[in-house]
């Protein structure tokens, strides 16, 4: 809901706002006339507070002013065009009127906030009273400046200015044990996360989940990144005698790679050890750890 990082208040480009349909706009006491803009969102949620306004009081909700651009200190009344938010300061100033906000950090030039008209700029009215109890089902919340009854904001409003959430905590895998994302995808599903991740070595939300899903299911702390403990845990030692997912899943690749001699089930036994052995004297593993199956095998085994 938040604008993308460029855009500051007041110098969002009209092209990735959303036009209030003119059916909607009145020109108010400010006599601003001309196309009213507002984020997407938030102009979707007020078309349908819009409609049950209707319903209600069989009249249009009206916007006298959405987004507001910055403008320029010498705008002189908020009747120029385009009406900006030094217009605004400086119609407020001339009036000694309410006080608008100061230019640069008025919700208008975030493009989520409207000031009403249709009587809702009327403190007190049964307009104004239906809005600050009904307008929060459609994200649209009274600014409660009580000499501003018209004044209504996107609930969105006090997230924009918030640090962009993190997008995600995913990490490269540590270099000393340098796992590829697919590897970390087919270990998750081979794990038995259900549905299964897509193995397209792609880190995305989905692989975000898998990783907090198994950090969960192990104990481990929540935070989605693939680190060490997390690491060693999704590419466990293996050794005989053990029952377990991962001892299949070795032997599911082993197959996969013309390997032959054990029971296709989840009990490390002697056919595998010699599957195991086998593999690795191909690819060359010295396994310095001294375990029959480690980090080394699984690094080489899954493709
Ligand atoms: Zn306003």
């Amino acid at each position: 809901m938040a604008w993308p990082a460029p855009y500051k208040n007041g110098t969002i480009p009209v092209s990735a706002l959303g036009l209030i349909p003119a059916s909607l706009t009145d020109p108010g006491t400010l006599k601003i006339i001309g196309k009213q803009y507002l984020h997407k969102a938030a102009l979707a949620d007020l078309k349908l507070m819009a409609t049950a306004f209707q319903k209600q009081f069989g009249k249009a909700l009206t916007v006298t002013q959405g987004y507001r651009p910055l403008g320029k200190p010498s705008d002189k009344t908020a009747t120029d065009q385009p009406a900006t938010q030094w217009a605004a300061w400086n119609w407020y100033e001339e009036h000694g009127s309410p006080i608008a906000a100061k230019p640069g950090t008025s919700n208008h030039g975030l493009a989520l906030a409207v000031d009403l008209g249709a009587g809702v700029n009327v403190a007190g009215s049964a307009e104004h009273n239906w809005v600050v109890k009904n307008g929060p089902q459609w994200g649209w919340k009274w600014g409660a400046v009580p000499s501003e009854p018209w004044h209504v904001e996107h609930l969105s409003t006090t997230q924009v200015y918030k640090a962009p959430a993190k997008k995600t905590t995913l990490k490269a895998p540590a270099k000393t044990i340098a796992f590829t994302w697919k590897q970390i995808q087919k270990a998750i599903n081979a794990h038995g996360y259900k549905p299964a991740l897509a193995a397209d070595n792609k880190p995305g939300p989905k692989t975000l989940a898998g990783i907090k899903w198994f950090q969960k299911e192990y104990g481990l702390a929540q935070d989605g990144i693939v680190g060490t403990a997390t690491q060693a845990h999704l590419f466990p030692e293996l050794k005989r005698g053990q029952r377990n997912a991962m001892v299949l899943f070795a032997k599911q690749i082993l197959k996969a790679d013309g390997y032959r001699g054990f029971v296709m089930n989840n009990a490390y036994g002697i056919g595998l050890a010699r599957a195991v052995a086998k593999f690795k004297k191909a690819n060359k593993i010295a396994d310095k750890s001294g375990n029959e199956l480690g980090v080394p095998f699984w690094k080489k085994a899954i493709k």
